[in-house]
């Protein structure tokens, strides 16, 4: 497509590097996925948003891509060093539910969020409790070199690997100081292999092993079911920047254990960095949190959620707060309303081969290609929205090529798509429609005190009237 190089910035070396493929013209992408023991907050998704950015500028630039990404239905525990309760048995015991119902419940809810936010289907979701045999065999080969049984299960020994934890050390030049609680550990950065099931209890999802009946740590899955689908060593592994800190060095020292070398297991690793609030880091163990959902309910497009990520670099911290991301719903109401009234009066061409569009593509291309910067691609698809004495179907065309990479929809969404009701306005949009048609007969008609008093009964129920909106979408619902 272009012809600038692929930079992406790996934290392994801390360095922006060149994207070289393994294989000529693949790229294979292995992602962290969800811990399906709740719903996901919009945090959460900011991660998939990024790797589905990757996604997108590795088919744009013609990588055949391959991605996988996992579902954690099993071993996370309530903290990521090896602490606490098992994140879907104690969800499960909470709700009375079962674990197996509770993640295919949240499964299906991230699934549809997925959708939602325009994320394209990998070609695997690989499912952990779907892979423990093969966790076991994975185990089963790196056990004598790198792990020793404790009481508690079997745990890796991370002095036996080089350079344990490079990959945090890079990232924070310090490493996280971790509270260990098992005790017996030979170093406080070992960790769990496999988890016996205390004697005297049963867990929901255990399996038998060499090492007693039990259940996997969480961060096996991730080296065995990125090695089986995508070979012992593929191209990029992408996760929130949390992962840097404790589960992807546990990875790596797996990786490193199973292939007998220092090969981390991906040539690039990547990491968004957080979507916060005022206080802080969203969580979801924090009792209250964000989700897609709570978008949609106050009359939010999920895809505004989306270009509100895209705004911002993926490895800035983005702060999220309801104003930003109404700013970001007018703007892509902008852009929805320019390219509505172009596709009012044509198609779009096959291919945009207009040199000045071209031109424009090019530079859209050098900023997604310069570590995905969104930020600036978007600002050039603004110069190309706005560029006026131009072939129309070439305009349209081109839009379409830089939304193939930025997935908003720009080519389908209707402007009554992004008008969407709050669930507790207690009015319908036709009623809304009917009222303003009165209230703009009135004003004909000079009787502004009729007309006020629509425009005061439609505020009561949380309808803003936004007379001369430039945009023509005249009224909004508050929420
Ligand atoms: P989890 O379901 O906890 O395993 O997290 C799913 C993904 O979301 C991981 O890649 C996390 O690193 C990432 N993540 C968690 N919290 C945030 C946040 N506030 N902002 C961005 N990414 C996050
Ligand atoms: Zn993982």
């Amino acid at each position: 497509m272009t012809d600038t190089p692929l930079i992406l910035f790996n934290s392994l070396t801390r360095a922006r590097e060149q994207f070289r493929p393994i294989n000529d013209g693949e790229a294979r992408v292995y992602t962290c996925g969800p811990t399906v023991y709740n719903y996901q907050h919009i945090g959460n998704m900011r991660a998939y948003v990024f790797a589905d950015t990757l996604g997108r500028v590795l088919s744009w630039k013609g990588y055949k891509l391959t991605h996988v990404i996992n579902i954690t239905d099993v071993g996370h525990l309530t903290s990521d060093a090896d602490a606490g309760d098992d994140k879907m048995e104690k969800a499960a015991s909470e709700s009375g539910r079962s674990a197996w119902d509770i993640a295919k419940y949240y499964t299906d809810a991230y699934w549809r969020d997925i959708e939602r936010l325009n994320i394209r289907q990998p070609a695997k979701w690989s499912i952990a409790t779907e892979h423990v045999e093969q966790m076991i065999d994975f185990a089963k080969s790196i056990a004598d070199k790198h792990c020793y049984e404790l009481d508690s299960g079997l745990y890796f020994d991370t002095s036996t690997v080089p350079d344990y934890g490079r990959l945090a050390r890079a990232a924070t030049d310090e490493g996280e100081s971790r509270i260990d609680p098992v005790e017996d550990k030979r170093h406080q950065t070992d960790f769990a292999i496999w988890r016996k099931t205390p004697e005297g209890e049963t867990r929901q999802m255990e399996w038998d092993s060499p090492w007693g009946r039990g259940a996997p740590g969480w961060h096996l899955e991730c080296s065995v079911m990125s090695k089986m689908y995508l070979g012992e060593t593929f191209d990029i592994h992408t996760g929130g920047i949390d992962h840097r800190e404790i589960h992807h060095p546990n990875e790596i020292a797996q990786n490193q254990a199973h292939s007998c070398s220092a090969d981390t297991g991906a040539n690039i690793w990547m990491h968004n960095n957080f979507l916060v609030d005022r206080g802080g880091k969203m969580s979801k163990s924090a009792g209250e949190f964000l989700t897609l959902q709570v978008l949609v309910d106050k009359g939010v497009h999920p895809l505004a959620y989306r270009l509100m990520c895209l705004q911002a670099h993926y490895r800035s911290e983005l702060e999220f707060t309801f104003e930003n991301l109404i700013a970001a719903l007018t703007r892509l109401k902008r852009m929805v309303m320019t390219v509505v009234q172009l596709r009012e009066e044509t198609e779009p061409a096959e291919r945009c081969t207009h040199p000045r569009l071209r031109e424009m593509l090019d530079a859209f291309g050098a900023a997604v290609s310069d570590d995905l910067n969104t930020p600036k691609a978007l600002t050039h698809l603004d110069d190309i929205l706005a560029l006026k004495k131009i072939d129309r179907a070439e305009k349209l065309a081109a839009i379409a090529e830089a939304d193939a990479v930025l997935g908003l929809n720009l080519l389908t969404l209707e402007r009554a798509d992004l008008r969407m009701r709050p669930v507790d306005a207690d009015i319908e949009e036709d009623e809304v429609e009917h009222q303003l048609d009165l209230r703009a007969e009135a004003k004909m008609n000079k009787n502004f005190p009729a007309a006020d008093a629509i425009r005061n009964m439609l505020a009561d129920k949380g309808v803003e009237i936004m007379d001369g909106d430039p945009l023509r979408w005249e009224w909004r619902i508050d929420a």
